[in-house]
């Protein structure tokens, strides 16, 4: 009986699956599995009105044998310290996969940002990054924006972290332009998860202009995602936020609804659409579904009703353990996270890049990177699925787990 474990059981399942098929020694287990380091702060924050309000912050540094720690900060009610560990983790085989050098880790504040005014939140990002900045640095831990995080906070981590340290563009990425950002970086991770979107459609027979797409999320992955994927061809019927969801079966105008919400406004001012409801979003009727939100929502409870037959995880492990079971027993074809969404590293591999060289890419060649590298390890992942009969899951987590062993073996990485 499918089950849902936690986001954590779920990631360390699919790790000991890997360490099973690669017939890794019980021993790599625990380097492979444990967290470098963890850190939990209190962070106290003068409020507007005065008062103080403590909140709890993380970072959870998972591995580091290719590369420095890498990840984003996620701003959330639900952030807690296992919550950041399941993440971390997650970015370790991310990176791996998508053959960046770094290693992977996960930050977070416990808070709902829509609470705080911005001042209140450049208090608690100077808080956070003073109590974190002797684990951070270039060569050591770059963070970057996550769920309820964005270009600003960035900002803010790299004024306060160059306060100590000096002018460090390269400490953080995902960072406004005027910083040091990289073109083309915040729609890296969308344009990343169309792109393996695509190859899917395609590997299934199909093609982009015969397919309907919905995307669950219309934030910074899946706005770009829709934007990307409709480019290519493909019909984007519906897509929802946090405040409701709409469909239009004759496709929306993606370049329409962008306008409305970068003035401000909710997918559901869109006037050239009928309303839904979330949970009915996810059961429609389409050919490829993006959630692209949050993990957890396709679940024991509902994933029997996903009529889509590929499922691409714009966000971080949407599909849960029992779920995923549900759809592979149904024939659906899962895109895995940690290659659905490496897009948003990737790009952030070279922001890190042109920060250490002082040099600027144009967006031209940002992107052409990127679908290079993105492109190889999905290529990589389905010979993979195709050698061992596998799932996409299962093979991005064999590529992603053995190349981290093999650094782990040659640096004779325990001591
Ligand atoms: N937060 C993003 C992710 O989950 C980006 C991480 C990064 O660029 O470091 O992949």
């Amino acid at each position: 009986m499918a089950q849902d474990n936690s986001m954590l059981d779920g990631t360390i399942a699919s790790v000991d699956a890997s360490i099973r098929s690669l017939n890794l020694e019980d021993d790599m287990r625990a380097v492979l599995i444990e967290p470098w380091r963890e850190i939990q702060v209190a962070l106290p924050v003068l409020m507007d009105d005065g008062n103080v309000r403590v909140f709890r912050g993380y970072r959870s540094q998972h591995n580091a044998a290719r590369g420095p720690y890498k990840g984003g900060i996620r701003y959330h009610p639900n952030a807690d310290l296992n919550h950041v560990r399941a993440l971390g983790m997650l970015m370790t085989w991310k990176t791996a996969l998508a053959d960046v050098p770094f290693g992977g880790a996960k930050g977070g504040v416990s808070v709902d940002p829509r609470e705080l005014s911005t001042h209140e939140l450049n208090r608690l990002t100077r808080r956070y990054t003073m109590s974190m900045h002797h684990v951070l640095g270039v060569n050591r831990d770059i963070p970057a924006p996550d769920l309820g995080t964005s270009a600003q906070t960035m900002a803010w981590i790299m004024d306060a972290y160059g306060s100590i340290h000096g002018h460090t563009p390269g400490i953080v990425t995902g960072k406004p332009i005027e910083l040091g950002g990289s073109l083309g970086r915040a729609e890296a991770p969308g344009r990343g998860a169309a792109i393996v979107g695509t190859r899917a459609i395609v590997d299934n027979g199909s093609t982009p202009e015969q397919s309907t797409v919905v995307v669950q999320g219309y934030g910074a992955v899946g706005s770009s995602a829709a934007k990307t994927i409709s480019e290519d061809g493909a019909k984007v019927i519906a897509v929802s936020d946090v405040d409701g969801a709409i469909i239009n079966s004759r496709g929306l105008d993606i370049d329409a609804l962008d306008r409305i919400v970068i003035e401000g406004g909710v997918v559901s001012d869109f006037a050239d659409a009928d309303q839904l409801n979330n949970d009915e979003l996810l059961e429609l009727k389409c050919d490829v579904l993006i959630p692209a939100a949050i993990e957890d929502v396709i679940t024991t409870q509902n994933a029997s009703k996903v009529q889509a037959d590929i499922i691409v995880e714009g966000a971080n492990r949407p599909v849960t353990s029992g779920a995923d079971e549900i759809l592979v027993d149904s024939n659906k074809q899962v895109v895995p996270d940690i290659l659905a969404n490496a897009g948003g590293v990737i790009a952030s591999y070279f922001e890190w890049a042109q920060n250490i060289q002082v040099f600027n890419w144009e967006l031209e060649r940002v992107n052409r990177e990127l679908d290079q590298l993105i492109n190889r390890a999905y290529d990589v992942t389905r010979a993979r699925a195709e050698q061992t009969g596998s799932t996409m899951r299962e093979a991005a987590f064999d590529v992603a787990v053995s190349r981290v062993a093999e650094t782990i073996k040659i640096r004779s990485y325990v001591g």
